[in-house]
């Protein structure tokens, strides 16, 4: 070994050593890291489908209270939610037969409280077939297009077999679900309404009914279809700055192909959403708050002017206004109707 080899050497070898741990660490198998992976998948399903629970909940009286402004968009609403095994990907099967008994048929996994199924139906409890027509397996939803005000389920409930009918009740028929999404978001496509996981996280229930009414309002307000051309890419946009700005910006970046209207569909859907959300019965004493808590959560959020963007800013000062409004309204006794431009 000449000079320069014998420098090589010593550098490869103490480059490996200080490449290579030198602690005794804990020893974990894989198949602990399984088992401890599929517990931490419970978890996180559980507080997916209470975080769907949670958004169903708030959504009902909304959608309840205001079907004078969904004219053509109205179902009933039976006030329950089922899943199967096959709705969560392949890796989330396990954990969700064993943490919650999701099998290849729908299973019910909430029961919302004054609703059609409550006292009828049960978490846990198998659907069979509806009107005596057997459901498929596969994740078929059973109550789908179904549009009968009333309908028999048979259910599988604890080995025993019966039947239970519900009598729905009239609601704006908008699905609403939650995402698992990270990002601090809400949109409407003109006909569902979809809450990121991330919105679940950041907004108190208050919040969320405030901002359920924004995306209820687009769709009663047609803001969606009358722009759809132009929506997909914006869509695409979207989904890539919706990081840092908050709620909506699926939305928002839609509106760029849609050019001027944007900023004044935004307004309008925080306007006309706000008497839905009061409607509802919700407090919105508080409602403007919610803009400045996106704006020191989302700074990038507060100066967007000559963006497609309304600024939090704005928006707070709007929905300030609106709530006054609202109060004067309700004080007076008068009817809870946005008021239409002169
Ligand atoms: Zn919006």
């Amino acid at each position: 070994m000449n000079h320069i080899q014998k420098t090589l050497f010593i550098l490869t070898f103490s480059l490996l050593v200080a490449c290579a741990p030198t602690m005794h660490m804990p020893q974990i198998s894989d198949e602990m890291a399984q088992g401890e992976a599929l517990k931490q998948q419970k978890l996180a399903l559980g507080k997916f489908l209470s975080q769907q629970e949670r958004l169903q909940r708030i959504a009902h009286p909304i959608l309840t209270k205001n079907i004078q402004f969904c004219e053509n968009d109205i179902g009933p609403v039976f006030g329950f939610g089922a899943a199967t095994q096959n709705d969560f990907g392949r890796e989330w099967q396990q954990a969700a037969a064993e943490g919650f008994g999701l099998a290849e048929q729908p299973t019910v996994f909430y029961v919302g409280a004054g609703s059609a199924a409550s006292g009828k139906l049960q978490k846990g409890d198998v659907l069979l077939a509806v009107d005596g027509k057997a459901i498929g397996k596969q994740g078929t939803n059973p109550i789908k297009n179904n549009k009968n005000s009333e309908i028999t389920l048979t259910i599988d409930r604890h080995g025993k077999q019966k039947d239970v009918t519900l009598r729905g009740q009239k609601a704006c028929d908008h699905p609403s679900f939650v995402e698992l999404n990270e990002t601090v978001n809400a949109y409407a496509d003109g006909n569902r309404i979809v809450f990121t996981t991330g919105m679940m996280n950041f907004a108190n229930d208050t919040e969320l009914a405030t901002v359920y009414g924004h995306e209820l309002a687009h769709n009663v307000m047609g803001h969606i279809d009358s722009k759809m051309g132009n929506a997909a890419l914006g869509a695409l946009l979207g989904a890539v700055i919706a990081v840092g700005t908050g709620v909506d910006v699926t939305q928002e970046m839609s509106n760029i192909g849609a050019g001027a209207y944007s900023q004044s569909f935004e307004g309008e859907a925080d306007y006309v959403g706000l008497y839905l959300t009061a409607r509802g019965g919700y407090s919105i004493a508080n409602a403007s708050h919610f803009w400045r808590k996106m704006a020191e959560a989302h700074p990038a959020s507060i100066h967007l002017e000559g963006g497609s963007h309304p600024s939090t800013a704005k928006r707070f000062l709007a929905l300030e206004h609106t709530v006054k409004e609202i109060n004067k309204k309700k004080a007076a006794g008068q009817p809870l109707v946005p008021n239409k431009a002169q």
